[in-house]
């Protein structure tokens, strides 16, 4: 019943897809992807629409029979990448490109309010539709909507992201931490410049930032658990104008991930102390700006519990234990506050050349995955509301 309603959403699904694919639009400025949803949810004739957090949009499904209330959630932003594709949906706005999936996210989630819509006879309880803006970019979009009021009343919680590194026909999550923290740090080393054929006379602030990156490398491999995964990289490294002058400043740019709160702390900690001891240690000054993200996705085991119960048996997805990644997810908010589940529904296929990673200049999808990841959403919505009647 559910795959032949969904079959039947399915060409819409494309175009809308589509539609926003082409017209992609970067983080905190969907104003135009806002407007596309909001009145196509107007025209189903959901119970409410309201604009909230900026581009966000929270609308409500209200079923005829008594339940818990529902959250289903969708992300709309796009990313500051030229679309290399050679296909009639590429993007066409120069530099910006859904090479996330986040257009597929959205489409997949007004598929689904069409389906509660046209059920609204049995359906139990609310379903609230969360359409956010700005994934992408901290301090992104879901604390907006969650100040919003996006979560009053919620019960409980889900979300998917197409994955292209795991086969369509697949779907995978995990239990507890799923996808890392991410915080970014910026330090500058402040010495003194002067003749590059007279050392003593200056303070080297290279000398010192070479120094301080090769510190940092022990902040994971010394301090943090080796059971517990964890990343600090510099990505930047600038000082100096010449080869004969002794630079003045020194900047630093990196980035941590890992999955646990107390070593997330850590991290910065040691990251701090290194940087002040090493900077002392040359005589130099320092700054260190210490920006949080960001945190690890951490799903509740028993909505995980649900969802190896429900992929298989409902939507014949082939479902698994997913590794834990580093990438990061605002969704994370969300499983701070309330029970739920986020959920990697497989969109590789070679046959459509849906083979590049997420975040690259070709990235695509195989669509047919809109239809698994819609399938999974209801068939999660309505696991719940009988559990709970
Ligand atoms: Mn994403």
């Amino acid at each position: 019943m559910r795959e032949e309603a969904l079959k039947s959403l399915f060409p819409m699904m494309v175009e809308r897809r589509r539609h926003l694919h082409r017209h992609p639009e970067l983080s905190f400025k969907e104003h135009k992807t806002s407007a596309y949803v909001a009145d196509i949810l107007t025209k189903l004739g959901v119970d409410t629409v309201v604009k909230a957090g900026g581009n966000g949009i929270i609308a409500t499904i209200r079923g005829k029979l008594p339940g818990k209330t529902v959250a289903l959630r969708a992300d709309m932003d796009a990313l500051p990448i030229q679309d290399e594709k050679a296909c009639d949906y590429a993007s066409e706005v120069p530099g910006v490109m859904h090479a996330c999936g986040h257009d597929a996210h959205t489409a997949v989630l007004l598929a689904v309010t069409e389906y509660f819509i046209s059920r609204r006879e049995t359906l139990q309880g609310e379903i609230r539709l969360l359409f956010q803006p700005a994934e992408e970019v901290c301090p992104g979009g879901a604390l907006g909507l969650i100040e919003a009021g996006a979560l009053d009343g919620v019960d409980v919680i889900y979300g998917v992201h197409l994955w292209t590194p795991i086969p369509v026909g697949t779907a995978a999550s995990r239990p507890g931490p799923m996808m890392a923290s991410t915080d970014e740090f910026f330090i500058e080393l402040s010495g003194r410049g002067g003749h590059g054929g007279m050392p003593h006379a200056a303070v080297d602030s290279v000398v010192a930032g070479a120094a301080l990156v090769l510190q940092l490398q022990s902040v994971v491999s010394r301090s943090v658990n080796p059971l517990d995964p964890a990343v600090v990289t510099i990505g930047s490294i600038h000082g100096g104008t010449a080869q004969n002058v002794i630079a003045d400043t020194c900047r630093l740019a990196g980035t941590v991930r890992c999955f646990q709160e107390e070593t997330r702390s850590i991290i910065r900690t040691r990251i701090e102390q290194l940087a002040e001891g090493t900077a002392q240690a040359y005589g130099a000054g320092v700054a260190i700006d210490y920006m949080t993200g960001y945190p690890s996705l951490a799903n509740h085991p028993e909505e995980y519990e649900r969802f190896r119960e429900v992929a298989e048996r409902e939507t014949g997805l082939s479902s698994g234990l997913s590794p834990q990644i580093m990438p990061a997810e605002d969704f994370a908010y969300y499983l701070q506050r309330i029970p739920g589940c986020f959920m990697l529904v497989g969109a590789g296929n070679p046959e459509k050349n849906a083979v590049y990673p997420h975040h690259h200049p070709k990235f695509d999808i195989d669509e047919e995955a809109m239809l698994h990841a819609a399938s999974l959403l209801i068939a999660m919505a309505e696991a719940y509301q009988e559990k709970q009647s």
